[in-house]
């Protein structure tokens, strides 16, 4: 058995949390090689080293080569390592790689490089502390000139240097262009990391180490105590994690599902708890008809109605290139014989309306043109909805009794999804009333 464990940045802000990352690895040999990420908030008004160390770097630029006050970031930073270490009790001294990263910061070169070294110095500990050996992800992880990672190349250096590595520490978020340039992945891109390297080494669990136990049905700020998600496909992963559930990087999907390894999202604080397994497909009945609901606020629909609109060729193609034309993205589309309206996010819809509702009526006349406001889209998504009949008749029922008021409905016709408007002071409702209808009453 081989796992691939990622750990973020709060199973690893302290001494503390080192510990008990420590006999989670001891307690499975299988868990061969470990991705840290930087060390995150010990408390709620605590600082990400990551946050820490772009405000430093920010200050490196500023600052002339007389003065130097980025000084005094970085040894906040350099103390919340070495309270780490000496926690720990560990004989290591980080004096050297201070130095470098001093130098470099004077020298100035780069903001990825500075956010980077978070990671970097977390996985030498962490590699101390097992007694792993420890791979710097500049050596293993590839990016192209243009910022690009470089998928391919990743996984030849990747696999050819952990062939005959038993145990591995390799950091988090980062890795380099080919001319050394240290370049990183986007916020939270240490889930990509593990991803990357569980591909490498063809692992049989990818194991993400959080601060919670995996995915739930619902918000819990919606849903106090909403039961957990056991078994979720990346399709229904998708569909949550776009309409709001984050957990995971979204990029953190792509190498292991190439390699059909399945992700189980863990809490390192709740070691005892089976978490959320991820995986491509499964027999396994899920407990409920529901996966998942979740939703967002905050979208602005435009209706369009022409009479005869169905009949005219190309009626949609040319509404649809007046958003194209001012830049505004479209994220849901449902239609009548006609009508057809356009859901779209109001926070970018608002300055550009008058610029798309001209160019509509120049587009293609129509008799009649209506923006609404304040709709918030619910998802309710689940491989247990398809062929399950009444699945729509219930939601809807639930949504009647809670006195909520559908403005759209929307079927994905794999039915996997189905998403549904309704008014944004209806959103928690909503969602509660549904939420209630398949869990809760269990049916
Ligand atoms: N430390 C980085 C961040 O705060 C990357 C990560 O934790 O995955 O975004």
């Amino acid at each position: 058995m081989k796992k691939v464990v990622k750990f973020g940045g709060s199973s690893l802000a302290s001494a503390e949390q080192f510990r008990k990352v420590g006999s989670i690895i001891r307690n499975d040999s299988a868990r061969r090689y470990v991705i840290p990420s930087a060390p995150g908030k010990r408390n709620p008004d605590d600082t990400k080293v990551t946050d820490m160390l772009y405000q430093c770097y920010k200050q490196a630029i500023l600052d002339d080569d007389m003065e130097q006050d980025f000084e005094e970031i970085l040894m906040e930073i350099e103390q919340r390592y070495e309270e780490i270490i000496d926690g720990l009790n560990l004989e290591l001294s980080l004096d050297n790689e201070f130095k470098v990263i001093r130098e470099n910061f004077c020298k100035k070169v780069g903001r990825d490089y500075a956010a980077s070294r978070g990671e970097y110095l977390n996985g030498i500990i962490m590699a101390a502390y097992l007694g792993y050996e420890f791979i710097d992800a500049a050596e293993v992880i590839r990016f192209h000139e243009n910022g690009e990672f470089d998928s391919e190349t990743t996984n030849d250096l990747m696999t050819e240097r952990l062939a005959d590595v038993k145990q591995a520490v390799i950091p988090g978020f980062y890795g380099a262009m080919e001319n050394g340039r240290i370049k990183t992945f986007s916020r939270g891109g240490s889930d990509v990391t593990g991803s990357i390297v569980a591909r490498a080494v063809q692992a049989d669990t990818y194991e993400n180490w959080t601060d919670v136990s995996g995915f739930l049905i619902a918000d819990p700020r919606i849903i106090p105590n909403a039961k957990p998600i056991d078994v979720i496909t990346y399709r229904e992963l998708r569909e949550l994690s776009y309409m709001g559930a984050t957990v995971l990087h979204e990029d953190a999907i792509f190498p292991v599902k190439k390699a059909g390894i399945p992700i189980n999202i863990r809490n390192t604080n709740r070691p005892e708890d089976k978490g959320t397994l991820i995986v491509e497909a499964t027999c396994q009945k899920p407990r409920f008809v529901i996966t998942g609901v979740t939703g967002k606020k905050d979208f602005a629909s435009v209706t369009v109605e022409k009479a005869m609109m169905n009949a005219e060729v190309g009626f949609c193609k040319k509404v649809l290139e007046v958003f194209e034309q001012n830049g505004v993205s479209i994220e849901h589309m449902p239609s009548g014989i006609d009508t057809m309206t356009i859901l779209i996010h109001q926070d970018e819809f608002q300055e550009k309306e008058q610029k798309v509702i001209a160019g509509i009526h120049r587009a293609v006349e129509p008799d009649f043109l209506e923006l609404e406001s304040d709709i918030a889209l619910v998802a309710v998504v689940g491989r247990g909805m398809k062929a399950t009949r009444g699945t729509s008749g219930r939601i809807f029922s639930a949504l009647s009794h809670a006195n909520v008021n559908v403005k759209m409905i929307d079927q994905g016709s794999s039915e996997l999804n189905i998403i549904i408007g309704v008014r944004n002071h209806d959103f928690e409702e909503a969602i509660k009333a549904i939420y209630d209808i398949f869990v809760t009453t269990q049916l």
